[in-house]
């Protein structure tokens, strides 16, 4: 049984194949890293993930459990979180606020034990803090705390993204374009964040990348996507080198 598993994922937008038959499993613990030129199917393939889309054909399996027709707060507490390819962060609350929001999917005490306040509810409160604080420190963001999100920094706002994500404590994380519009030093210090997440808090990850040098620094495997389809799959290197690789992005700049 696979950790994660996606089996001849399909969808279509209009008469286009976004998605074509796409299949890849996942290892738990590892990096496992998508590549492909813009309009590939990258993303299609996230938001089918997170049950934004349905797919037309195909199936999402999830630590053996068929995850396909969930709905989107189930695949988060199921232990699925994501982070968007353009930053989604409330602009005119604070860090603080934005990565508590983070934590409201797993507020599960029903409203009239909230509205009696009973012991249950302070425990789930203090558990929502510490859980926001943890990754508060893990990700280095205190000077930020109460800092409000439209006054950051490209760069910090990103790793704040990350850290929304991180709030619900998943066990497989999905990361759209970690390193889009960061600068090479941003960029390599994403790696060693996605590195720790790894190692430190053992989760796996599933990764969207263009950024070549983010690639081979944090990947197991890489999966190339082109036209919604599976081009090859391998190490960072091979698949770099894989012809057909080479030939799609050269077909997508020209
Ligand atoms: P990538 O993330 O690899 O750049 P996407 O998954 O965003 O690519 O897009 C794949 C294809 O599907 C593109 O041709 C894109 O225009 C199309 N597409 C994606 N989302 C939609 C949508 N909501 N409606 C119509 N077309 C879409
Ligand atoms: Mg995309």
């Amino acid at each position: 049984m696979s950790f994660f598993e996606i089996e001849n994922l399909s969808l279509s937008f209009g008469g286009v194949k976004a998605v074509d038959g796409v299949s890849f499993s996942v290892n738990q613990g590892e990096v496992f890293t998508i590549v492909g030129p813009n309009g590939a199917g990258k993303s299609t393939i996230f938001n089918m993930i997170s049950s934004f889309y349905a797919p037309s054909e195909g199936r999402i399996r999830f630590e053996g459990a068929d995850i396909t027709d969930a709905k989107p707060d189930e695949i988060s507490r199921l232990g699925i979180a994501r982070t968007f390819q353009n930053i989604e962060l409330f602009e005119h609350s604070t860090l603080l606020q934005n990565l508590l929001i983070g934590r409201e999917i797993h507020n599960k005490v029903p409203l009239w034990r909230q509205i009696l306040f009973d012991p249950g509810v302070r425990r789930a409160e203090f558990e929502h803090r510490r859980q926001v604080e943890d990754v508060i420190d893990f990700l280095e963001l205190a000077h930020y705390r109460n800092e409000r999100i439209a006054n950051l920094p490209y760069g910090v706002r990103k790793k704040i993204e990350l850290g929304r994500a991180l709030c619900v404590a998943p066990q497989l994380l999905l990361l759209d374009e970690p390193a889009s519009g960061l600068n090479p030093e941003e960029t390599e210090e994403m790696g060693f964040w996605i590195d720790d997440i790894k190692r430190d808090l053992g989760m796996t990850v599933l990764m969207i990348e263009h950024d070549m040098s983010l690639v081979n620094e944090v990947s197991d495997r890489v999966l190339a996507l082109n036209n919604g389809r599976v081009i090859t799959e391998g190490s960072a290197q091979e698949v770099q080198n894989h012809p057909d690789v080479v030939a799609a992005y050269l077909g997508g700049a020209a």
